[in-house]
């Protein structure tokens, strides 16, 4: 079993706090993604994790056993990282076989080792090439073999993918998704690419400032996140948020005033003495559906064109940027046009002056 527990740990650089004490259990075989804006603390957490950072506080356990004082060497882990550092002047066979030739496992085993995960990550015609002949896709799962090979219980990623272009990151997610149901091992990966996040994760934990903010199955934190810091981190066009009034509130929500004065309904419950408080009204792209009598109306300053969709870039008053609309992509729009919008109660999400979200 490879269950990580890690408890009230923290960390501190002199005066500042990279990570306020954690609580959280990541369940053995469980693929778990660490998302959150840069120096959020998910490295300074995955380092404390693989032994490579000392905690200032708190305790970290690998498969019920107190690993907190141990070498990483001793933790059963493996870590992989965004630069591949790969020896130059080995093969690629060599490369992988590294870990095993330090560790004195006999040559056979290590032979019937290394094939076995350069199978897996489709490095086999590669064994005999060095490093500098290599694709940088290609380098990146030579150095995910080198870390498999040892067969850690508990898998490390920070940022594996971070140096690869679109394309090759599309393909390595696929692969990670693979080699973790063929592993079956516990996986915990660090990115800021969502898209990684949402595709990849069994739970999301959702850092900010030092501190977990949310932790969920993917869909449950992007359709309920729990602060304004997840949803600004979750979804791409990110979610529209717009600063209003609290004007009224009964068993079925709230109604708020935007920024331009129309009032609009949201399921969000509301205690009464936070009428006439502000809050900031949030609405995803996708959620804000074309209606000629809609409340919400802006002009089109920019349109992006993916193909299957497309988002219009709204010129609205008060607004933090413009407000994003997703629109069918055979929608014909000219720039400067005013389009309306209806806004759903229940897509809506309504959070409080200190980031909280109110309860839908
Ligand atoms: P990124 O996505 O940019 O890698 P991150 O979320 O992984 O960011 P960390 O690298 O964990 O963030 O850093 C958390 C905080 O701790 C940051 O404010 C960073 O500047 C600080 N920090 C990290 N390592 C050190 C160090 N060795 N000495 C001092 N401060 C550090």
């Amino acid at each position: 079993m490879a269950e990580v527990t890690i408890a009230g740990l923290t960390k501190r650089f002199g005066d500042s706090i990279a990570l306020h004490p954690t609580d959280l259990v990541v369940e053995d075989g469980e693929f778990l993604v660490l998302v959150g804006p840069s120096g959020c603390g998910k490295s300074t957490l995955l380092r404390m994790i693989a032994g490579l950072e000392a905690p200032s506080a708190g305790r970290v356990s690998i498969g019920g056993l107190d690993v907190t004082d141990a070498a990483p060497s001793e933790r059963g882990v493996a870590m992989v990282f965004q630069s591949y550092a790969l020896y130059p002047q080995m093969t690629v066979a060599q490369n992988i076989a590294f870990p095993l030739t330090v560790a004195g496992v006999p040559k056979r085993e290590i032979a019937d080792r290394v094939a076995a995960v350069a199978a897996m990550l489709d490095l086999a015609p590669l064994l005999d090439r060095r490093p500098r002949a290599l694709s940088g896709g290609q380098r990146q799962r030579v150095s995910i073999a080198r870390a498999v090979v040892r067969r850690p219980r508990v898998l490390l990623l920070d940022e594996p993918l971070s140096n690869l272009d679109t394309t090759l990151r599309a393909r390595m997610r696929h692969e990670f998704a693979r080699l973790h149901q063929q592993l079956g091992s516990t996986m915990i990966y660090v990115t800021h690419d969502q898209l990684e996040a949402m595709t990849l994760a069994n739970r999301i934990v959702v850092m900010s400032e030092g501190r977990v903010e949310q932790i969920g199955a993917p869909l449950d934190v992007y359709r309920r996140p729990a602060s304004l810091a997840v949803a600004a981190a979750i979804g791409s066009p990110g979610m529209n948020l717009l600063p209003v009034t609290i004007v009224a509130c009964d068993a079925d929500g709230a109604v708020v005033q935007l920024p331009g004065g129309t009032a609009v309904r949201t399921t969000a419950r509301v205690p009464a003495d936070a009428i006439g408080g502000p809050a900031t009204f949030g609405i995803r792209p996708e959620h804000l559906s074309p209606a000629e009598d809609g409340a919400f109306a802006g002009a089109v300053e920019l349109l992006e064109r993916l193909g299957p969709l497309s988002f219009a870039h709204l010129g609205a008053q008060g607004a933090v940027g413009t407000i994003v609309a997703q629109l069918p992509g055979d929608r014909a729009v000219t720039l400067g046009e005013t389009l309306r919008f209806a806004v759903p109660a229940t897509d809506t999400h309504l959070f409080r002056p200190d980031g909280r979200v109110y309860p839908l």
